[in-house]
């Protein structure tokens, strides 16, 4: 253990923990695009979880306490940090919030609400061409902001390596790995990469027009089988639209085909 002082409060803190994740278990709101705490491997590409440490703004995941470590979480160049990160992420953003579906849910969206970045210039991007070849889910490069965390979270939870970064036209974006389309790829269709991507870079197929808050929120146990995952579904009008894993056991966030994208027969 060390002692640490966090926005001028002293904390006793375990050293093999990173920062990000002290900072989160005291329930200080520290953004994160990219983190996975599921994962051992710490991506550190988004950069939004820097802070202030001994006066240098440094990626919180990639840093362990050390003893009389000084902390700012909410510095001035710490706010600046960010602010500049998510302006650079929408300066090469097809933002259509209006229509997107993942609005009301979309991290991009906010946390630029949050710190105040509106300056968005929608129609100057040359889009690039959308992944539908997947039953269940489309990938949309102009929606990705490059985090990386779908290709971690297939690579390391889903042992599986259907996903990668790569760059088109100046655009860092996920793609299927070593194919042209993900419904070629290695992938089994389980969903666990669209359930935590903080755009719509994957997005369901819905069967369903909605809104996130036109719907409740139904905790169940998915039906399929005897592993007793955990699932929050949205009901609409009676109606369940999307099925989301809950972070706790015995599936901590992971679902198969069936219980993310199988629940029509309900
Ligand atoms: S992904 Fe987020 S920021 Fe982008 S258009 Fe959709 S809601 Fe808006
Ligand atoms: S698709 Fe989503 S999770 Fe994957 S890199 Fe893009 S923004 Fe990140
Ligand atoms: S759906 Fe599953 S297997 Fe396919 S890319 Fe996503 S995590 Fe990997």
């Amino acid at each position: 253990m060390v002692n640490i002082t966090i926005d001028g409060k002293n904390y006793l803190v375990n050293e093999k923990l990173s920062l990000l994740e002290t900072l989160q278990s005291l329930e200080l709101e520290i953004p994160t695009f990219c983190r996975d705490n599921r994962s051992e491997e710490k991506l550190g590409i988004c950069g939004m979880c820097a802070v202030s440490i001994d006066g240098t703004v440094t990626k919180s995941c990639k840093t362990l306490p050390t003893e009389g470590m000084v902390i700012d979480t909410k510095a001035p160049e710490v706010i600046d940090n960010r602010k500049k990160l998510l302006q650079k992420y929408i300066d090469n953003h097809h933002v259509n919030c209006l229509v997107c579906q993942k609005s009301g849910q979309c991290k991009l969206q906010e946390y630029c609400y949050k710190y105040g970045v509106d300056k968005t210039i929608p129609n100057s991007l040359n889009l690039l061409p959308i992944d539908d070849s997947n039953p269940f889910f489309i990938i949309d490069p102009n929606k990705c902001i490059g985090c990386g965390k779908c290709a971690q979270i297939c690579r390391n939870l889903q042992c599986n390596h259907a996903l990668k970064l790569k760059t088109t036209d100046g655009k860092i974006h996920t793609w299927a790995n070593k194919t042209d389309n993900i419904n070629s790829s290695t992938c089994v269709s389980c969903g666990n990469c669209v359930s935590f991507c903080p755009t719509a870079g994957l997005l369901p197929k819905y069967k369903h027009q909605f809104r996130h808050w036109e719907t409740k929120t139904v905790k169940t146990t998915c039906g399929y089988c005897g592993v007793g995952c955990q699932i929050n579904f949205e009901v609409k009008d009676n109606v369940i639209v999307e099925s989301h894993p809950i972070l706790v056991k015995p599936n901590v966030g992971l679902l198969c085909v069936k219980g993310k994208f199988g629940f029509s027969y309900v």
